[in-house]
This record gives C-alpha cells, sequence and structure tokens, in this order.
C-alpha cells in the first residue's frame, strides 16, 4: 500500500532581487502536522520531486503558538501563521507564498521593517506606563477602557490586514490598519490620551487615515479579531474634530 504523504508547492527566491521560481516536495504523513513543523522536515532533508538536493527553504518563525506573527506567509492563498494552520485541515497540494505587500528577503521571509516604521511613525507606546501607580495620583484605567484597548493589544504585528488591504502596497504611503489600531489604542489609554494631538496628527496627513478605502479586508484577515474598522471608524470622528480644533483654537 502506498504510504501516505503531505505535498507542498512553494514559492522560492533566492535573494531579494533574484526571481521567484516553484519548487515541489514531498514528505511522510504524520498525525498534526502544522506548516511550521512540515518545513522543518523539509528541511532535515532537502529534496524536491524530482528527487534533487537543494537549498533548504527559508522562512521565518519563532514563538510557535500565533502571538509573534513572525511565520505569516501565503497558505493555499491566504495570509495565516504557518505554526497554527494544520495541514490536514488544507487541500493538497498545499501552497505556500511569502505575503505580496513587503518585500522578499528568501523564499518565505519577507521584510516587515514598513510597518514597524509606521508604528514609530505615529508612536504606537504608552510613555511611561503603569508608573502612575507608584507615584499615585496619575489617570487610572477603568475596567471598560482596559477591555476596550486590550482587544487591539492583541496586535503581534503579523501584517495579515496589510496584506489584505488594496490600499496598502509597496508604491503607496497609506500606513495601513495594524498601525491605525494602534493609534486608536494608545489614545483610548489615560495616560496615553495625554499625546492623543500629537499621534493624531500623526495620521492626518499624507498616508493617513483618509488613505483608508473602507475595503474592510482586514478585520476579515485579522487572526485575532481585532475590530479594526471600529479603530478606523473612530479615528475618523476623532481627527475630523482635532482638524476642526486646529483651525478655530489656534
Ligand atoms: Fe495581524 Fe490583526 Fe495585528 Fe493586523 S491587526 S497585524 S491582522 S494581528
Amino acid at each position: 500500500m502506498d504510504k501516505k504523504t503531505i505535498r507542498f508547492k512553494i514559492k522560492r527566491q533566492d535573494g531579494p532581487d533574484a526571481s521567484p521560481y516553484w519548487e515541489e516536495f514531498e514528505i511522510p504523513w504524520a498525525p498534526k502536522h502544522n506548516v511550521v513543523s512540515s518545513l522543518m522536515e523539509i528541511r532535515r532533508n532537502p529534496v524536491n520531486i524530482q528527487g534533487e538536493r537543494v537549498r533548504p527553504v527559508v522562512w521565518d518563525s519563532n514563538c510557535m503558538e500565533e502571538v509573534c506573527g513572525a511565520c505569516t506567509m501565503l497558505i493555499n492563498g491566504f495570509p495565516r501563521q504557518a505554526c497554527s494552520t494544520l495541514v490536514d485541515s488544507l487541500p493538497q497540494p498545499i501552497v505556500l507564498e511569502p505575503l505580496t505587500k513587503f518585500p522578499v528577503v528568501r523564499d518565505l521571509q519577507v521584510d516587515r521593517e514598513k510597518m514597524f516604521q509606521a508604528l514609530l511613525q505615529v508612536k504606537a507606546w504608552v510613555d511611561i506606563d503603569g508608573s502612575w501607580d507608584i507615584h499615585e495620583g496619575g489617570p487610572r484605567i477603568s475596567q471598560k477602557d482596559w477591555q476596550k484597548t486590550y482587544e487591539f493589544a492583541r496586535c503581534m504585528t503579523c501584517g495579515c490586514c496589510m496584506e489584505v488591504c488594496p490600499q496598502f502596497h509597496p508604491g503607496s504611503a497609506f500606513i495601513g490598519p495594524a498601525p491605525l489600531g494602534q493609534v486608536h489604542k494608545t489614545v483610548h489609554n489615560p495616560t496615553g490620551k495625554l499625546q492623543a494631538e500629537e499621534r493624531l496628527h500623526a495620521i492626518m496627513g499624507d498616508g493617513g487615515i483618509t488613505d483608508c478605502g473602507n475595503a474592510q479586508n482586514c478585520i476579515q484577515a485579522c487572526p485575532k479579531d481585532i475590530p479594526l474598522t471600529d479603530a478606523i471608524a473612530d479615528l475618523g470622528r476623532k481627527t475630523t474634530i482635532q482638524w476642526l480644533k486646529d483651525i478655530f483654537l489656534t
């Protein structure tokens, strides 16, 4: 009887400027394989279906529990995490490709620097959060606000929302949905609110909130069910109010 196997079709690229090409691999079936464990199996014996020994496939991964977002890639055409995608749930051949909105470093590894730069641009962190408890008297976070901001704190900068956003691409200045979600989180934090004006100004110019085309793909793609469209709607209202304040109060 034929042994059960798992077949992969992988889009490969030898370097940032090299041309992509496809290569297929087959590994023996084993229970509970996810995409990362399958890639490890291929790496152990990098022989393609033609029987040629080839360069091992390169990919990123780290936490292996869908928290860091590093192993995000296109799996059968959809952006998702390779660590939490079980191969038995997928039709074969399982097609693996790098995300298309970020430059390819090698094979399935991409450079998501553009997203991290956007987080810097919007100051997507809260200065001195927590130290109020030491000094007493600072704004405390209510349970309601905590719940609201916690939803957005689950973002793992995986880039799925950026991948499916038609407005975010290598030629656009749009910062994309994930950084906007983080602006929403920080302006709702009692301490972060103190710099709300600065953060809102950071998304009011070119590449900011008005570049969102309201396609709403981001909310469908987010593996953490982060309500990105609520954030974008809220930031739309807040930036309009800020714009009026800038005109009439300065
Ligand atoms: Fe990934 Fe969701 Fe964060 Fe976008 S908002 S980067 S899809 S976790």
